[in-house]
């Protein structure tokens, strides 16, 4: 059995007024991320990861942020997408682990919910996939609720 391993991570702005996706879900929130895409940070992070593994370059490579078609997609047809292609070269997934840090608002509630959504894209069992959260303790450009960051490391078995 072929085993690889892969990390992504993903930044976006956080402005006010714009909805805040994550793990496919809409959050409650003030802010919301700038985003070609509806700007899912830990979904683009998890396709990145994924695609990492394979070897299979990036998400701006397979989903250009300069295509119409791209423009405001929800990012659960990304993460599909990213799922088929890996499929496509005989791989499936072993287990994802992720962080997602900001600020606020405080996302630990909605984990379970996003754990719902990502695994049954992803054909993976709950206890496969991990979505973590933290703050970055008030400081730099998350602490000032300004920006948004996930990290997601995956492994898969070919
Ligand atoms: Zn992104």
């Amino acid at each position: 059995m072929n085993l690889r391993t892969g990390q992504g991570i993903d930044f976006h702005r956080l402005e006010n007024g714009l909805k805040l996706w994550l793990g496919g879900i809409l959050i409650p929130s003030e802010k919301g991320c700038l985003a070609y895409s509806d700007g899912d940070v830990l979904l683009h992070a998890i396709c990145d990861a994924m695609l990492g593994a394979a070897g299979l370059g990036d998400i701006g490579y397979h989903f250009p942020d300069n295509s119409p078609e791209f423009k405001g997609i929800d990012s659960k047809i990304l993460l599909k997408r990213t799922y088929q292609l890996i499929r496509e070269k005989g791989f499936s997934i072993v287990n994802i682990d992720s962080s997602v840090c900001l600020e606020k608002p405080r996302i630990a509630p909605y984990i379970p919910e996003m754990k719902s959504v990502i695994s049954g894209i992803l054909e993976t069992a709950p206890e496969d996939l991990s979505v973590k959260a933290t703050t970055a303790e008030k400081l730099g450009f998350i602490g000032r609720e300004e920006g948004i960051v996930a990290i997601a490391v995956v492994l898969l078995k070919q």
